[in-house]
């Protein structure tokens, strides 16, 4: 199969430079990327008037979230969490995880993001989702013991059944990753097991240092920060994936950096839930790998990449009141680049041997114009309805902002009567 995407502006290369090109497409890889390209190609894309651009990577959600988008808003996290989110989630079953992970697939693709790393349960459900669909996932179930032995045996054994579900589809966009929900929820035991299994390759998501009040907890149960007592437990590697990381102090830091640790920076939920302002800068300049995620839609409401790139860009303005923080290229990076890092993807960059994960945008939209410069507008101008097509693993997701392999309509009624019925 191959693809030839012809006359965009390509955002190219690890500099992120505009260039007038084609896009030649081969198996799951971009092989050229020239002016006039007269190669014969299974499908043709006029991309005239749009962008291209590498494909947008959430580096942290929980897709079937969406189904509680708007249930309970503007109260504080445990709250939250306790009193709403925890309740509802017990009326899901599978069926309804199925739905409400289409709805988020269908969301992700429609604004541009072509990889993203989930947690949640019933994720073979997810998995089945995710075939129909086509994004790139690294899918975890979530595991919580709270110290409990017996359901710390459960929830092993439901992540290795999982495990061997995801390699026994053998797609090789869909990955498996290890996800203990957060050092609060999980005992050291139950961490410690999954440090073990990291030891083998495995990648670990994880909630880190996401409000005051868990660093405090940790702090008083087992005299650490929450990083070093993952630290301790040998949890913190080149593979581990740990969202927020809003509560961190310099040597918090300085141990992410040493262990290329990637933070996942979610700013609509962390604004959302008043949990806090990450110290980007700090972490920037300590040379931790910074990833970008929207987090669940309950917390953000939407799983707009390209949203939250602006508010990654205005939050870290107004907190730091130097306007020359989070610039445009820089976000971008966080959104691509640096998420492709953390999942060992060569991927996040359109160049020849990349991945063929990208996303086309029609920039012929009057939020979009002048074209003075085109990076700028993807972070502080673009939405997630201006993405026209997207191709993940060289295959076409979407096509005039259609995505192919669902029934939009029918995931819209069904969710709708999950709505009423369920929740
Ligand atoms: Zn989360």
């Amino acid at each position: 199969m191959s693809i030839l995407l012809r006359g965009g502006l390509v955002i190219y290369g690890e500099g992120f430079e505009p260039v007038r090109a084609d896009v030649l497409i081969e198996g799951d890889r971009i092989v050229r990327v020239a002016r006039g390209i007269s190669a014969e190609a299974d499908e043709v894309i006029d991309a005239s008037g749009r962008v291209i651009i590498p494909g947008l990577i959430n580096a942290h959600t929980h897709s079937p979230m969406t189904l509680l988008r708007g249930l309970a808003d503007d109260l504080p996290l445990m709250e939250w969490l306790q009193n709403y989110i925890w309740p509802a989630e017990r009326k899901l079953g599978r069926r309804e995880v199925y739905w409400g992970a289409l709805l988020g697939l269908i969301e992700m693709a429609k604004s541009g993001t072509t990889t993203f790393v989930d947690m949640y349960f019933h994720m073979d459900a997810v998995a089945e989702a995710v075939m129909k669909v086509g994004l790139r996932a690294f899918l975890g179930y979530g595991m919580v013991d709270l110290g409990n032995e017996e359901k710390r045996k459960a929830e092993i054994r439901e992540t290795e059944r999982f495990m061997k579900f995801i390699e026994e589809l053998g797609d090789r966009r869909i990955n498996f990753i290890l996800a203990p929900h957060a050092p609060y929820t999980c005992s050291p035991e139950c961490l410690r097991w999954v440090a073990e299994r990291a030891r083998e390759g495995i990648l670990v998501t994880i909630h880190l240092a996401e409000t005051r009040e868990e660093v405090k907890e940790i702090k008083e149960r087992y005299g650490m920060t929450p990083v070093q007592l993952l630290d301790s437990l040998g949890l913190l590697t080149p593979g581990t994936i740990a969202a927020h990381g809003v509560w961190l102090d310099e040597r918090d830091a300085k141990i992410l950096a040493t262990r290329e640790v990637t933070i996942v920076h979610c700013p609509a939920s962390n604004m959302k839930l008043a949990s806090g302002v990450m110290p980007l800068k700090m972490l920037l300049k300590a040379g931790v790998n910074v990833a970008l995620g929207t987090d669940g839609a309950a917390s953000n409401n939407n799983l707009d990449m390209l949203e939250e790139m602006k508010l990654v860009a205005l939050l870290h303005k107004v907190h730091t009141l130097d306007p020359t923080v989070a610039d445009a290229k820089m976000v971008l990076r966080m959104a691509t680049v640096h998420g492709a890092r953390a999942l060992g993807l060569k991927a996040g960059i359109i160049k020849e041997g990349y991945l063929a994960d990208l996303a086309v945008i029609d920039f012929r939209r009057p939020h979009l114009r002048p074209l003075n410069d085109p990076v700028s507008h993807l972070v502080y101008s673009a939405r997630g309805g201006d993405v026209e097509d997207l191709i993940v693993a060289g295959k076409i997701v979407m096509l005039d902002g259609e995505v192919l392999g669902v029934d939009e309509e029918k995931v819209l009624d069904k969710v709708e009567n999950i709505r009423e019925v369920v929740i």
